[in-house]
């Protein structure tokens, strides 16, 4: 039983207070077919309207069930709109981007009534009304009788008690409102059905009751509710409140976006600029840092922090050249200074420091030393240790081919040009012209430097790895230098051309190797104390002795090729001469086997007396008239060669130390390098590195052990310092670049979605009249958005993977650099995630804008 009460609609307008309905007081049965007539703007949709719990009432009561609705909260009427009312609209008021199926199946979808009962329900009702063979059709392709009729079959889905129609024929043709008038009364049957018409006669036929309205109240009603009649008080069962899921919002946004692709397509695009253009960004900055961070590594491995037994302090040489151009205050201008420059450069120059690397190694190598090994990539210790390796299978004119000292460019004679160049040279720095040369111990040092091409690493002191290039070559002289090559060959073009001989050097046949006979190659291993051969007392250097090298060659130590290598791609180009690398535990060999050795042991046992000469160390100069008897016995015994040879060695021994001879043995003491390598894998690393060592000499100084204090160059360090803050700048004014491309994509997803909001009015006013709450209403905004901004961020990082290809080959081709735009995948999935919060941030002010719209508004709207 539904029950008017002395109801006052009022609207506020420009024009003052419209009247809509005065002092309305009606009963309707809970079955009747009521026709209300009355001319336009009398206020029949008002009412409607008020009865459908769709608009509310200013004054006077409406009464459902026996219960005022006064005290209805939003909840109560959103349900009794969805549960009681079925509503039909002149406009049809179908949501034209869902099927019929969906349309009629919507009010049941609310309630979150089970997906196979809702189509069971739903194709019932279409039955109803004659639409059972058009279920997948959209309200676009049916005539306006049709969609009459789906609409009637939607009010019908839920069973309602209540059907209000307003003006359901304004739009057809006689014909068919004949039709849908049949279905009207014949709904009638069983329920309460309020009509409002403009057509008397259809009035006059189908209802069972005629209302009048005229300027908002009933001026004749045909069939009034006598107040002694018994209406019965229909007590429905408590109903279910409707609330829509998450996934009916989805699908409902995601079907109203499928009708309308292009445009979503575009409006995602627009909303994926602001994410392109943070894509792109983020992908520079990430392809720039790894750069950067490689270059770093790269830089690391060539410039490791280096401290050598004996170091001159550059910094101050450094210091002194870049202070020249410092401006000076305090001087006249009429007068003229002295600048200090070479007696600073000149005092830096001579202040040689000597480090204790004996102490500074039990250091790095003790519990104390835990925070260098954890920090550092790598440790490498050297040791003034001359290897002596030749290749027996090579001969040339002068003999066998001494590959470790190379002895290439003594052949040609221009070794004294190498020595000369080698003086100038730090030890640190690689002499260039060597062959033969250590393979870093760490394997993280191998694997930034090199890439195993074949064979493996060594893995014992006997085992070496050869140097190719990246187009697998090995330079030509590497190949001589190895006696891979002819030596001859390259010596006697050589002596032709500076005789004139010859115009220029042909380039010598090239060798073409397979990996197999290069890995077959063999090399031989001779220790340093071996040269030296015990006559009466004294060591004799045979190194000159062809024989006594070539036997000493043939019994020496096999060293097989096991690995073939490739300089790593990196960004510090290095070009590749090709050599032989052999491991640390080669060197290691070489000492403890020098050491076991007799010539050492020897000299070690007596450490005041030179073993070549017999003499002292002290002794100045050689004095032939201090020789013993034996002693002159013993040189005249010696032919012409011998003599010079010894009388060398008498002059060198002036100069001779105890630890001279210890290292020209090659009796190296493990415990004492001649220099520590310590790798950094980044500046901040590096810095942090210098800083313990810093606090490593503080802490010598502290106890007193002033002399065990370490100095060392950071040539690196003086020049690359501020490259840091530089790359931090840029990355701070990238991550500018992107908050500002953030808020402006944000900013122009609300709008989109606002647009959005404004499109769909109707829909919501629908969705409203069907029951669906202004929550319900919020979520489909919000699904929305979540569609659109999933669209558009996928968009954007898509865009932004395929940009990246032509921005990174155009840098590669102009810069060489290759990669630099690189959008890492958790940036991406953090891009659209990112995009996703703030698209729907962004929508959720016009989504809850839309849930508060006045649903008659929004159902008026077009
Ligand atoms: P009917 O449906 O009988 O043609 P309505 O119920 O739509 O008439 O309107 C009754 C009166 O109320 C009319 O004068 C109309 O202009 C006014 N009216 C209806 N809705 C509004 C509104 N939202 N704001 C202002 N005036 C309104
Ligand atoms: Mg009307």
């Amino acid at each position: 039983m539904l029950k008017c009460e002395h109801l006052v609609k009022d609207y506020v307008t420009g024009d003052g207070l419209v009247h809509a309905i005065r002092d309305l007081t009606i009963t309707f049965r809970d079955n009747e077919f009521v026709s209300i007539l009355g001319p336009s703007g009398c206020g029949k949709t008002t009412l409607l309207n008020i009865i459908g719990g769709l608009d509310n009432y200013n004054a006077g009561n409406l009464i459902i069930n026996g219960r005022s609705t006064k005290d209805y909260t939003d909840k109560d009427w959103d349900t009794y709109r969805n549960h009681r009312i079925g509503f039909v609209f002149q406009s049809y008021n179908l949501i034209m981007h869902q099927s019929v199926l969906s349309n009629v199946e919507l009010a049941l979808t609310l309630t979150g009534v089970e997906k196979e009962e809702r189509r069971r329900r739903a194709v019932a009702a279409l039955e109803k009304v004659g639409l059972r063979d058009q279920l997948n059709k959209k309200p676009t392709q049916m005539s306006g009788g049709q969609m009459q009729r789906v609409a009637i079959a939607r009010a019908l889905v839920n069973d309602p008690d209540i059907l209000l129609a307003d003006e359901p024929t304004g739009a057809l043709d006689s014909k068919t409102s004949v039709q849908i008038m049949d279905l009207l009364q014949e709904i009638a049957k069983d329920r309460l059905v309020v009509m409002v018409t403009h057509n008397p006669e259809l009035a006059h036929v189908y209802s069972t009751r005629i209302v009048e309205l005229k300027d908002g109240q009933i001026v004749s009603d045909s069939k009034p509710v006598d107040e002694k009649e018994n209406l019965e008080e229909a007590g429905k069962e408590a109903l279910k409140k409707p609330s829509m899921s998450f996934w009916t919002a989805l699908s409902l946004s995601l079907n109203n976006l499928m009708t309308k692709k292009g445009r979503t397509f575009l409006t995602a695009f627009a909303g994926s600029i602001g994410i392109i253009g943070i894509g792109l960004i983020m992908s520079l900055s990430n392809g720039v840092q790894s750069y950067i961070t490689s270059v770093e590594n790269d830089t690391m491995t060539s410039y490791p922090i280096t401290i050598e037994d004996n170091t001159m302090d550059m910094s101050v040489l450094m210091g002194a050249m870049m202070d020249m151009g410092d401006e000076r205050t305090g001087h006249d201008d009429d007068r003229i200074y002295t600048k200090n420059f070479a007696n600073k450069i000149l005092s830096s120059i001579a202040q040689t420091e000597s480090n204790n690397l004996t102490e500074f190694k039990t250091f790095l190598q003790s519990k104390d030393g835990e925070a260098f090994r954890s920090l550092a990539k790598a440790i490498e210790y050297d040791y003034d240790l001359t290897i002596h390796a030749y290749n027996p299978n090579a001969k040339t004119e002068k003999g066998l081919v001494q590959v470790a000292p190379n002895g290439l460019m003594e052949a040609i004679g221009m070794s004294d040009m190498m020595s000369l160049r080698e003086q100038f040279l730090s030890s640190s720095m690689n002499a260039g012209n060597e062959v033969w040369n250590r393979l870093p111990d760490s394997q993280a040092l191998r694997d930034d430097e090199y890439e195993l091409v074949d064979g493996h690493w060594p893995e014992n002191y006997d085992e070496v790895v050869i140097e190719v290039d990246e187009n697998n070559e090995i330079s030509d002289y590497t190949m001589y230098s190895l006696g891979l090559m002819d030596q001859d060959e390259l010596v006697d073009n050589y002596n032709d051309l500076q005789a004139g001989k010859i115009d220029e050097i042909e380039p010598g046949e090239s060798v073409v190797y397979t990996k197999d006979e290069l890995l077959d190659t063999t090399f031989k291993l001779v220790l340093n104390s071996a040269f030296y051969e015990k006559q009466g007392n004294l060591w004799i250097d045979k190194s000159e002795d062809e024989a006594f090298v070539d036997q000493l060659v043939r019994d020496g130590l096999d060293v097989k090729i096991v690995g073939i290598i490739r300089p790593a791609q990196s960004t510090v180009s290095h070009t590749s001469m090709g050599g032989v690398y052999y491991p640390q535990a080669m060197q290691d060999y070489i000492i403890e086997k020098t050491n076991e050795s007799d010539i050492v042991r020897e000299q070690k046992e007596n450490k005041e007396i030179n073993v070549f000469t017999g003499r002292a160390f002290s002794d100045e100069a050689f004095d032939p008239n201090a020789l013993s008897d034996a002693e002159k016995m013993q040189l005249a015994q010696l032919d012409q060669k011998q003599l010079m040879e010894y009388m060398n060695t008498m002059s060198e021994n002036a100069n001779a130390t105890y630890a001279s001879n210890m290292i020209k043995l090659g009796a190296v003491d493990r415990d004492t390098p001649s220099s520590i390598s310590i790798y950094a894998s980044s500046f901040d690393d590096k810095e942090a590195l210098g800083d313990l060592i810093t606090a490593y000499n503080e802490e010598q100084e502290a106890l007193g052990h002033e002399e065990n204090v370490i100095s060392y160059n950071d040539m690196i360090g003086v020049m690359l310092s501020g490259v840091s803050d530089v790359i931090n700048m840029i990355s701070y004014v990238l991550i500018g670049f992107v908050s500002v491309s953030l808020i402006v994509s944000s900013i122009m997803i609300g709008i989109i979605t606002y647009i959005s909001v404004l499109e769909r009015k109707k829909e919501i006013g629908i969705l409203r009249a069907m029951g669906a709450s202004k929550r319900d209403v919020r979520r489909v905004f919000n699904a929305e958005t979540f569609i659109v901004g999933l669209i558009a961020g996928l968009i954007g990082v898509g865009i932004t993977v395929l940009l990246n290809l032509p921005i990174s080959m155009i840098v590669q081709h102009y810069t060489d650099v290759a990669n630099i735009a690189v959008l890492p995948w958790q940036g991406g999935a953090i891009l659209v995630a990112i995009n996703l919060v703030l698209t729907m941030l962004a929508g959720l002010i016009p989504a809850s804008m839309a849930s508060k719209k006045d649903p008659v508004e929004a159902l008026r709207s077009e």
